[in-house]
């Protein structure tokens, strides 16, 4: 089936169009740059460019793909999580197309279409054919491993943060050392030029009674949590201002840095191997971290688990993950959603489409 995908969950009006498994049409627009001054994402702000942004970004899509909304054969659209005012700017256009066209719509969880768009034919590997499929979401407001029973109708949460989110955490850090918004990149970059063993950060969570063990798995065995570790940095911070030290802010991140892609690929792997799960997908912004990358190919080889890492672009948000979940919905018999949905702020993972 050919699906439109729309996406306005955070700062990016996203569509995109795919025909089963093969992508078609990708288009984003992000207000990001409205936001940076306020040094995070400005939902009103947010919500106001989606509702400028969505018939442009539309119509780039449709040309894209060289097609009209006659030859749509589903719609679908981020119902949840996200923010309320974003979310609710793509519902109702999707809602007002579905009815303009008389096309299906499918109201989508945005985490899933993270895991659904590592389906499409030219990310990597085959996950059809992968025995027991596992998913490493990591982004600005979620981090999450999970595990993939069937991608349309049983999603079983395995671990998750039980504070900050992996991006927030960066985007925090990059406050304390100054670093400006948003915060991944930029402390990525600042790594590379700094020593990973100049501070010794905590991994939260990793004391054994966090973790038990595999036959009795403690509560937080494959949870995170990054608010100790915030915490931490911002003491060495302070540290050096008292002392009128200038901060080692290179140091810092590179040792910031190493903590996060130790612990989240520790526990990931440790999920993983504890579950039977063969193939990871890693997907959200997060992704896009350098040493997570590299940390997470060396030890889901070491621990023989295949590992997909989608292309930057479509790690993060983006309509073509959405058009991508809608497509399997579709081609899985599941029923189209009721158009008296609304969005949902905070749709927990294991409820696929609403
Ligand atoms: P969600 O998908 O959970 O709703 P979101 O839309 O904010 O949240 P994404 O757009 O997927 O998340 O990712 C944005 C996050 O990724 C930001 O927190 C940003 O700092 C982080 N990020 C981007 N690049 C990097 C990088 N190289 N290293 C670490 N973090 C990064
Ligand atoms: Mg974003
Ligand atoms: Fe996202």
């Amino acid at each position: 089936p050919i699906v439109l995908g729309i996406e306005t969950s955070c700062d990016e009006t996203g569509i995109g169009i795919v025909s089963g498994t093969r992508l078609l049409a990708h288009q984003v627009a992000s207000s990001m740059d409205e936001h940076v001054a306020f040094g995070g994402v400005i939902p009103e702000i947010a919500a106001r460019a989606h509702v400028t942004e969505f018939l442009p970004v539309l119509n780039a899509a449709l040309a894209e793909a060289h097609i009209t909304l006659d030859d749509v054969d589903a719609i679908a659209v981020t119902a949840g999580p996200g923010l309320a005012g974003a979310l609710m700017v793509g519902v109702a256009g999707a809602k007002a197309l579905a009815v303009a066209t008389g096309k299906p719509l499918y109201g989508i969880n945005h985490l899933i279409a993270h895991i659904g768009v590592g389906f499409l034919d030219n990310v990597g590997a085959d996950l059809h054919n992968v025995h027991q499929l596992g998913a490493l979401l990591v982004s600005g407001g979620h981090t999450e491993m999970l595990k993939i029973n069937s991608l349309t109708s049983d999603v079983e949460l395995l671990g998750s943060t039980i504070d900050d989110a992996a991006g927030e955490a960066y985007d925090k850090v990059a406050r304390l050392i100054g670093a400006g918004y948003p915060g991944g990149p930029i402390i990525d970059k600042m790594a590379h030029d700094g020593d990973p063993k100049a501070f010794t950060f905590p991994r939260g969570l990793t004391a054994p009674k966090n973790m038990g063990s595999a036959q009795e798995p403690a509560k937080d065995r494959y949870n995170w949590s990054f608010s100790g570790l915030k915490t931490a940095v911002s003491r060495a911070v302070e540290q050096f201002a008292l002392r009128d030290m200038e901060v080692p802010a290179n140091d810092i991140a590179a040792s910031f840095q190493e903590a996060v892609a130790d612990v989240i690929t520790h526990k990931a792997v440790l999920a993983a191997t504890e579950h039977g799960i063969d193939h990871i997908l890693l997907g959200g912004g997060v992704a896009a971290n350098s040493r997570l990358r590299q940390l997470l190919t060396e030890r889901t080889q070491a621990a023989g688990i295949g590992l997909t890492i989608p292309p930057m672009n479509l790690c993060t948000d983006n309509g073509a993950m959405v058009a991508a979940l809608g497509a399997q919905l579709v081609a899985d018999g599941v029923a189209p959603s009721d158009l008296t949905f609304s969005a949902d702020p905070t749709q927990a993972v294991q409820r696929v489409s609403v």
